[in-house]
């Protein structure tokens, strides 16, 4: 095994990072199965120690999520019920070992297109913080992640939080996952779902995201704008069509043929739509 540093402060961290490749290390909960039976030679970062990147925290505008912060913790969080899409997803990630080390911002760095946070977080607009020796930087989730397993991190920078807009309106959400069995299981679709309502009713805003039917999960911009104006109210599930999905790009693999992800991805979207409309 070669380096291993775990600074508290962040000035540390990023100093660390230009000076030499590193593997950041967080729950090590995807960093650990990915080298089963391989010697570890890479230089670590471990990150659980710096103070910056724990906790959650809010302003006016924004929530904002500290890179360390594990599944377990957002789950014991108050939170608004419009967190629901991220809430929920947490609860269905592994099991409670799994909550209790593993981290959103882990998640989202390993980029896997079966990755549970990614459609609750893009449905909830969230930006990426950045940090490295040149300073700091946002970028939005969907400009973050930009295929399977590759992001738009550079080799010296480390995330430090997620930062999560206020909604402007009343809104609510949900998250639903399709897997093999209920629990422990990795997900064949995974649909994340949020409505901004106006005072009369009528859907102000929509985001509706689907995983594991594309290398990164994806809104579906086309059915966000055809909801628009429509009452939420029960049968709004059947304003998803088929035709809504064109922006998927599903696969055959082991856990299910990708004819059989199209279908599923539509009826969790209509169930999604409906759980929001249901009083
Ligand atoms: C038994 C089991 C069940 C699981 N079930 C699920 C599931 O149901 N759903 C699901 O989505 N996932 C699941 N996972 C995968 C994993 O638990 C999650 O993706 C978790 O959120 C990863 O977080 P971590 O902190 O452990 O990441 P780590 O393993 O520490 O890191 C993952 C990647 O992110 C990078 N990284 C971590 N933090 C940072 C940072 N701050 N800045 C830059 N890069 C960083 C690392 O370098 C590495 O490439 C499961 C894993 C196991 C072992």
């Amino acid at each position: 095994m070669g380096l291993y540093l775990r600074p508290t402060e962040i000035e540390e961290a990023v100093a660390a990072l230009a000076a030499g490749k590193l593997t950041i290390l967080a729950g090590g909960t995807d960093f650990y199965p990915a080298r089963v039976g391989k010697p570890l030679s890479d230089d670590i970062l471990d990150v659980t120690a710096l103070a910056a990147l724990r906790g959650i925290t809010e302003d006016e505008h924004s929530f904002r999520i500290g890179a360390a912060v594990r599944w377990s913790e957002l789950i014991a969080a108050d939170l608004p019920p419009w967190f629901a899409c991220l809430t929920l997803a947490a609860r269905e990630i592994g099991g409670r070992q799994i909550q209790n080390a593993g981290t959103l911002a882990g998640n989202i760095c390993n980029a896997s297109p079966a990755a549970d946070g990614v459609p609750g977080l893009l449905a909830l607009d969230a930006a990426i913080e950045i940090a490295s020796t040149r300073g700091t930087r946002l970028l939005p989730l969907a400009d973050f992640i930009l295929g399977n397993r590759r992001t738009a991190l550079a080799g010296d920078e480390l995330v430090t939080a997620i930062v999560i807009p206020k909604p402007h309106a009343a809104a609510r959400s949900t998250f639903l996952k399709l897997g093999a069995r209920k629990y422990l299981v990795i997900s064949i679709v995974m649909v994340a779902a949020l409505v901004e309502t106006a005072s009369d009713g009528t859907i102000a805003a929509a985001s509706i995201a689907v995983g594991a039917c594309s290398a990164v999960a994806r809104r579906l911009a086309a059915l966000e704008q055809d909801l628009l104006g429509r009452k939420l109210a029960p049968g709004i599930g059947a304003v998803a069509t088929a035709a809504h999905l064109a922006e998927l790009a599903p696969i055959d693999d082991v856990r299910a043929a990708a004819a059989y992800r199209s279908d599923a991805a539509l009826a969790l979207v209509a169930r999604g739509l409906e759980a929001l409309a249901a009083p």
